[in-house]
């Protein structure tokens, strides 16, 4: 079967972080597979004066430890352009028209553009305003953009960046990336649920007593404080990634495992999500800094001793929150949700907690609580579920214990399975959205997320409040124990 694809690339911000560690690697993969042979070539864009072949060594030197020779390599990097490239400046697109109009030609790419924009969001709109008025946009063939959050401050800016989009690309044009999306193990949650009956028809407020979030960070906003001083964690994972899951856990089955088809669920089922009043935020979300401290004899800075952050600062390095969903299916149990810089270690997981028994038949009592059965889906860096269960112990008398039935996936399979970026080009290469965010869940977001920021620019915290190295200050664990749960945490399924 042939898979080739046939397109140009043209990426705004080609000679950014971005683009380096994460789009040309992505790209040189997608040609080791087949998918990009001949017919497709790349335009690097920024300020800088590069030429084509610094450009292309560039290039080759961020694949250097995927490529098997030389010779592919330079192959491959003969498909990348450079152009320098201002992109206020009018007569700049002219130029990018030209050269794309040539390469399109040489590579017979039939019109197939697609434009990703690796840089700041304050450029989305002048670039693609200009695209279209300098008629960089074809009109047989297809046009797709790509764009990096984060999409917005609040539901205001983001719908103002829309409209300013909207005004040269159609929704069906737009690729909002959210690179959790494009990760194996969340692509999965729907497998976990809908091919496995035992789990599916348990998946609701019958049977589940809560559903728990962890995104940790070990690592602190090291050389993006400037960046982070704005966004904070809130911002930066909740609106996005979290919620996204949020919403791929908690949506109705779509009629198809199509695009369209998940959105319109995932659409609902942000659209159920509780938004609160100002009054409650403080019931329902707590915040954290991370402070200094001192780890096996190494001192870890705190957030206010970290580059380009404001010695007094009040933005927030953790964030804990109880999302309520009003509908049928979820109404009364809450989905907890973390995420923070500098925790204990690294690790992505969803924890599914059980309904307990009626009665502890293997308790004198009867009213002892039994262990909850929990399923797990490990994302990262482990990838794979587990199932807490309790069994009989072995010997006389009626005691039980915990017992684990684990998957992980193989380092090798984890190792071979595409990165997220590889996925979610190739998605747009194939215009499958699945993994991309439509406005709609943008804007539901952003309403969700715009009141708990405004509840909190009222008061002032009192920061640092949990030392680097743990697992977040104490009001996190405090949410969940006035409900009678505690934080499940296990990233490596040991
Ligand atoms: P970067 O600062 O490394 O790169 C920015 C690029 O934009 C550079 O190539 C620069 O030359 C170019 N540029 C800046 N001003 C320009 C102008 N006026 N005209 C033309 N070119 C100009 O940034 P980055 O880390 O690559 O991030 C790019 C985008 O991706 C940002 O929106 C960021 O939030 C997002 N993002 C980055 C990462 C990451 O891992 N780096 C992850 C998620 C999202």
């Amino acid at each position: 079967m042939n898979q080739e694809k046939t397109a140009l690339f043209t990426i705004f911000g080609g000679t950014g972080d971005l683009a380096k560690r994460k789009l040309y690697p992505s790209l040189y993969r997608l040609y080791k597979k087949g998918f990009l042979k001949e017919h497709f070539a790349v335009i690097g864009t920024a300020r800088r004066e590069w030429t084509n072949d610094y450009y292309r060594e560039i290039v080759m030197e961020t694949i250097k430890d995927l490529a098997d020779s030389t010779e592919e390599a330079t192959k491959f990097a003969s498909h990348f352009y450079y152009q320098a490239h201002n992109v206020t400046d009018t007569e700049h697109y002219s130029e990018l028209k030209e050269l794309s109009t040539k390469l399109d030609e040489k590579y017979q790419l039939e019109n197939n553009r697609i434009y990703y924009l690796a840089m700041s969001p304050n450029f989305f709109g002048t670039i693609t305003e200009h695209l279209k008025a300098e008629e960089l946009i074809t009109n047989d063939g297809f046009n797709r953009l790509i764009i990096e959050k984060p999409f917005g401050h609040d539901y205001e800016s983001a719908a103002i960046l829309n409209d300013q989009i909207r005004a040269s690309f159609h929704e069906n044009q737009i690729y909002r990336i959210d690179h959790y999306l494009g990760k194996e193990m969340i692509q999965n949650i729907s497998a976990v649920r809908f091919a496995n009956a035992i789990f599916e028809s348990m998946w609701n407020n019958r049977y589940i007593d809560n559903i728990q979030i962890t995104l940790s960070e070990s690592i602190g906003v090291e050389e993006r404080g400037g960046y982070y001083e704005t966004s904070g964690a809130l911002r930066d994972m909740v609106q996005n990634h979290i919620l996204q899951v949020v919403s791929l856990l908690a949506m109705e089955p779509p009629i198809e495992l199509k695009d369209e088809e998940i959105r319109e669920e995932k659409i609902k089922a942000l659209r159920s999500v509780r938004i609160f009043k100002p009054e409650e935020v403080r019931h329902y979300f707590v915040r954290g800094q991370y402070g200094a401290s001192t780890v096996h004899d190494e001192k870890s800075l705190g957030y206010r001793e970290e580059q380009n952050v404001d010695p007094a600062s009040q933005t927030e390095t953790f964030v804990a929150g109880k999302v309520m969903i009003d509908n049928f299916r979820w109404a009364g149990v809450p989905f907890y949700i973390r995420t923070g810089k500098k925790l204990r270690e690294k690790g992505t997981q969803i924890n599914i907690q059980f309904k307990g028994m009626p009665l502890n038949l293997f308790s004198e009592d009867h009213t002892t609580p039994q262990e909850p059965n929990v399923l797990t889906i490990y994302i990262q860096p482990t990838e794979g579920f587990s199932l807490q269960l309790n069994s009989k112990k072995i010997g006389q008398g009626l005691e039980t214990e915990l017992l684990n039935l684990k998957h992980k996936n193989s380092a090798e399979t984890s190792a071979n399975s595409p990165e997220a970026y590889e996925k979610l080009i190739l998605d747009c290469l194939n215009g499958d959205s699945t993994n991309f965010t439509h406005w709609d869940e943008v804007a539901q977001s952003w309403k969700f997320v715009d009141v708990i920021r405004q509840a909190w620019n009222k008061e002032t915290p009192e920061f640092p409040n949990y030392p680097s190295g743990s697992m977040g200050p104490v009001c996190s664990d405090q949410l969940l124990e006035k409900d009678g749960f505690k934080w499940f945490w296990n990233p490596t399924g040991e």
